[in-house]
């Protein structure tokens, strides 16, 4: 019965002690904020949540982030568009619209 006594002592100090690990865990779990839903880790700031001054396309009517527009110099101002062929559209309107 010494045996069983020991090697009841030594199954209720690992219950016991995976029990206080998992006490620990989520006391530092709970003490830390976590940024991005369960993802874990140092906190960073995403370079797409910056903001972005949005422009108006004038041939499709998207409104086009200024970073990742396709901008045509005319004049004095820059005008920005969503895509290379809303471009060519403005550039030559009636080439397309005839279908060429
Ligand atoms: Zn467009």
């Amino acid at each position: 019965m010494k045996l069983f006594a020991r090697f009841f002592r030594y199954i209720f100090g690992v219950v016991v002690t995976a029990a206080i690990a998992w006490v620990v865990r989520k006391v530092i779990q709970s003490a830390t904020p976590v940024p991005n839903g369960s993802r874990r880790g140092p906190v960073r700031v995403e370079p797409a949540s910056t903001p972005q001054e949005l422009f108006r396309d004038p041939v499709c009517g998207t409104y086009v982030a200024g970073n990742i527009s396709h901008s045509l110099v005319q004049g004095s101002e820059t005008l920005h568009f969503c895509s290379r062929s809303c471009v060519d559209q403005y550039r030559a309107p009636d080439k397309l619209a005839a279908g060429a």
